[in-house]
């Protein structure tokens, strides 16, 4: 931990498949849920970073694939995942958390613009920091942004939570049987391997940060707590 850091600050990301439910467009029973769970965290003292994808919206990568221009198609990407931060701030806030949502791309009636040191503040307030749009650059993903975020504001760990995983497996369980989960693996392992965490550029971030990063199932209630206030579930990921 950085010095004067006595409170455990994580960065938790929350990919567009949780905020859908598995569909397209919003599933508010599930961001609920997910909205408690942060609270209960918070309750405890800990500092509550967010980035929050939007896959449940669009990816730039299928838009394009369908004849949209590829940057174009990421910024609708972006835009996306803003509506997911809104929806996840609200549910915060009706569990008694106080928010902040930060956007790469300036909106000021919804959000505050991503100003790191701002940010920081906040989370030693107690506030639950949520970043939208990702990077605001068009090739990136929100799970790079992550890694960023988690290095800029200097939260200890990055939490990736996963739906219909547990954690990081040898091979894709839903495909592979014979597949067994890791406790424990390196970012090479997981380039080398091709293991399907995270895209190579969040990877390589990681590695060259030695970043510390854990992967958990989203679909085991209280696994949202248990992750953010440091239990050792899923899979932890390092340098
Ligand atoms: N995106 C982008 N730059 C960023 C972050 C996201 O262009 O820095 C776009 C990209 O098109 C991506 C979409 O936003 O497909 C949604 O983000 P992502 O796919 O990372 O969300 P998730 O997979 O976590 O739901």
């Amino acid at each position: 931990p950085r010095e004067g850091t006595e409170h455990r600050r994580v960065l938790l990301k929350l990919s567009g498949e949780t905020f859908g439910g598995g569909q397209i467009g919003l599933a508010p029973d599930v961001v609920q849920r997910v909205a408690r769970e942060i609270a209960d965290a918070v309750a405890q003292g800990v500092q509550v970073a967010i980035v929050v994808g939007g896959g449940n919206f669009f990816r730039g990568a299928e838009l394009s694939q369908r004849g949209l221009d590829r940057a174009r198609a990421d910024y609708m990407g972006m835009l996306g995942t803003v509506m997911n931060c809104l929806a996840l701030q609200d549910f915060l806030e009706q569990a008694g958390v106080k928010t902040r949502v930060q956007t790469a791309i300036t909106m000021g009636q919804v959000a505050e613009p991503y100003i790191p040191l701002r940010a920081i503040r906040h989370l030693e307030k107690g506030r639950v920091v949520i970043f939208g749009a990702g990077a605001g650059m068009p090739y990136f993903s929100t799970d790079t942004v992550s890694v960023q975020r988690a290095l800029e504001t200097h939260c200890q760990e990055v939490l990736m939570g996963k739906n219909g995983v547990d954690g990081v497996y040898t091979a894709d369980p839903r495909k592979d049987p014979s597949a067994t989960k890791l406790d424990h693996l390196t970012y090479t392992d997981a380039l080398v391997n091709d293991l399907g965490v995270m895209d190579a550029t969040a990877l390589s971030l990681c590695r060259d940060n030695d970043v510390r990063m854990r992967v958990f199932g989203m679909g085991e209630p209280g696994n949202v707590t248990r992750a953010l206030v440091g239990e050792n579930i899923g899979t932890l990921v390092t340098t």
